[in-house]
C-alpha cells in the first residue's frame, strides 16, 4: 500500500493538446479517491500518466517515497482495471487472473495458489474455467479486479469501473466495489463522469476542469460547498441554483428578494458587489403563502422524482427550483414562494465561494 503524490504534473499530447496543466495531487495511503469531471476534462490521462502508460511531459509522481515518473509500467506495483476489462479473450478466468504472476515468472504453484485467492476473494468460485465470453459484465469486472489484485499492487487505478454495466448491476457492482476496497484497503483512485458514482464511493473526490483540479474535497464537502462556480454547476443530480445579486447594507439584493450575507461570508463583501448566490433545491422549503426572504414566482414545471417533486419556479424570468416532499400538491401556474434554509446560501464573487477560513 503506498500514498501517492504528484507535483506539477503536465502532459502535453503531440499536435499540442495540455490534457495535464500543472496538477498537484496528494493521495492517503488506503484512500478511495474519485477524478471527475466533464469529458475531455483529463482524467484519464492523469489515471494512465501514474500507471505509466503515458509519459509525463514535465512533473512528477511519487507512489510511497518512490519517485516513478520514469518507471516502466511493469516496475510501478500498480494494478490496472481498463473501461472494458480488456480480459483475454481466449483464456480461461483461471489463466487470466493469473496472467500478472506469469509475467513476473512466479512458479507454477505460487501462481495457482494466488489466483485461487482471488477467485475466492471476488466471489468466482465455480468459473474458473469459463471465458470471458462466457460471463455477465459484473463477472467479467470482477475477473478484471481479481487479476488486478493478484500481484498485490501497491496502488489501484480503475478506469470508469462501472460503465459497462447496465443501471441495475451498476448498483450491485457500485455496492460491491466499496465494500472490496474497503476490505483490501488499497489505494485506490478511479475515473468516472458519473458524479453519483463518485459521492457513492469515494473518500475524497477531486472534480477536474481543462486539465487541472477546481477542488478536492469529501463528497459531503464538494456537494455543500462547491469551492467555485464550476464545481457549483457541476456537482448535484438536480444543479444548484446560482443567481445573481448585489450587496446592499448587509444583504445581498437577488432575484426580487433580499437575503443576509452568509455568516461566513460577513465583513468579505462590501455594498455595491456582485455576488453569485448558490442554493441547492434540496435545500429550500416550498409554500403557496408568502414568506419573508423567499423568492416569489410562478410555477413553470412541476417534474416528478419519485419520493418528491422539481418544482421549477419563474422568477421575474429567472428559474429557481426546488425540491419538494411527497405530499405536496401543486400545479404549475400557480404562485409559489422558496424559502432557502438558514445557513445554506453559499456566495460566490469572482467565481469563488467567499468564506471566511
Ligand atoms: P472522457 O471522460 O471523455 O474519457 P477524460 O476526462 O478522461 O475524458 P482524457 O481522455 O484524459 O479526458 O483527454 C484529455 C484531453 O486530451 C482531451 O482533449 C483529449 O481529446 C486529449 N487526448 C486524449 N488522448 C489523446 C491522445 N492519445 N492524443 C492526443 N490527444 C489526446
Amino acid at each position: 500500500m503506498a500514498s501517492i503524490t504528484i507535483r506539477e504534473l503536465t502532459k502535453v499530447y503531440p499536435g499540442g493538446v495540455r490534457a495535464l496543466d500543472a496538477l498537484d495531487l496528494d493521495v492517503a495511503m488506503g484512500e478511495f479517491f474519485a477524478l471527475l469531471g466533464p469529458s475531455g476534462c483529463g482524467k484519464t490521462t492523469l489515471l494512465r500518466t501514474v500507471a505509466g502508460l503515458e509519459t509525463a511531459t514535465a512533473g512528477t509522481i511519487a507512489l510511497g517515497d518512490r519517485d516513478v515518473t520514469r518507471l516502466q509500467p511493469g516496475r510501478r506495483d500498480v494494478g490496472m482495471v481498463f473501461q472494458d476489462y480488456a480480459l483475454f479473450p481466449h483464456m480461461t478466468v483461471l489463466d487470466n487472473i493469473a496472467y500478472p504472476l506469469r509475467i513476473k515468472k512466479e512458479s507454477r504453484s505460487v501462481r495457482h495458489a494466488r489466483a485461487a485467492e482471488a477467485v475466492q476473494e471476488l466471489g468466482l468460485k465455480g468459473l474458473e474455467q469459463r471465458r470471458p465470453g462466457e460471463l455477465s459484465g459484473g463477472q467479467q469486472q470482477r475477473v478484471a479486479l481479481a487479476r488486478a489484485v493478484v500481484a498485490n499492487p501497491r496502488i489501484f487505478l480503475l478506469d470508469e469501473p462501472l460503465s459497462n454495466l447496465d443501471a441495475r448491476l451498476r448498483l450491485e457492482a457500485r455496492t460491491f466495489l466499496k465494500e472490496f476496497q474497503h476490505r483490501v484497503g488499497v489505494t485506490t483512485v478511479f475515473v468516472t463522469h458519473d458524479q453519483a458514482e463518485a459521492l457513492a464511493l469515494a473518500d475524497r473526490i477531486a472534480v477536474m476542469e481543462a486539465g487541472r483540479i477546481r477542488q478536492i474535497g469529501t463528497p459531503t464537502e464538494v456537494f455543500r460547498r462547491p469551492a467555485n462556480l464550476f464545481v457549483a454547476s457541476f456537482i448535484g443530480s438536480t444543479p444548484m441554483n446560482l443567481l445573481a445579486g448585489t450587496v446592499q447594507s448587509g444583504t445581498v439584493v437577488v432575484a426580487g428578494t433580499s437575503l443576509p450575507v452568509p455568516d461566513e461570508a460577513r465583513g468579505r463583501v462590501q455594498d455595491g458587489q456582485e455576488v453569485v448566490c448558490g442554493v441547492r433545491p434540496e435545500y429550500m422549503d416550498f409554500g403557496t403563502e408568502p414568506v419573508d426572504g423567499a423568492f416569489a414566482g410562478r410555477v413553470s414545471v412541476v417534474e416528478n422524482l419519485g419520493g418528491s417533486s422539481l418544482v421549477t419556479l419563474d422568477v421575474d424570468g429567472e428559474s429557481v427550483r426546488v425540491v419538494v416532499g411527497e405530499g405536496f400538491e401543486v400545479d404549475s401556474g400557480a404562485e409559489g414562494w422558496a424559502l432557502p434554509r438558514p445557513g445554506r446560501v453559499l456566495l460566490y464573487r469572482d467565481g469563488e465561494l467567499v468564506t471566511g477560513s
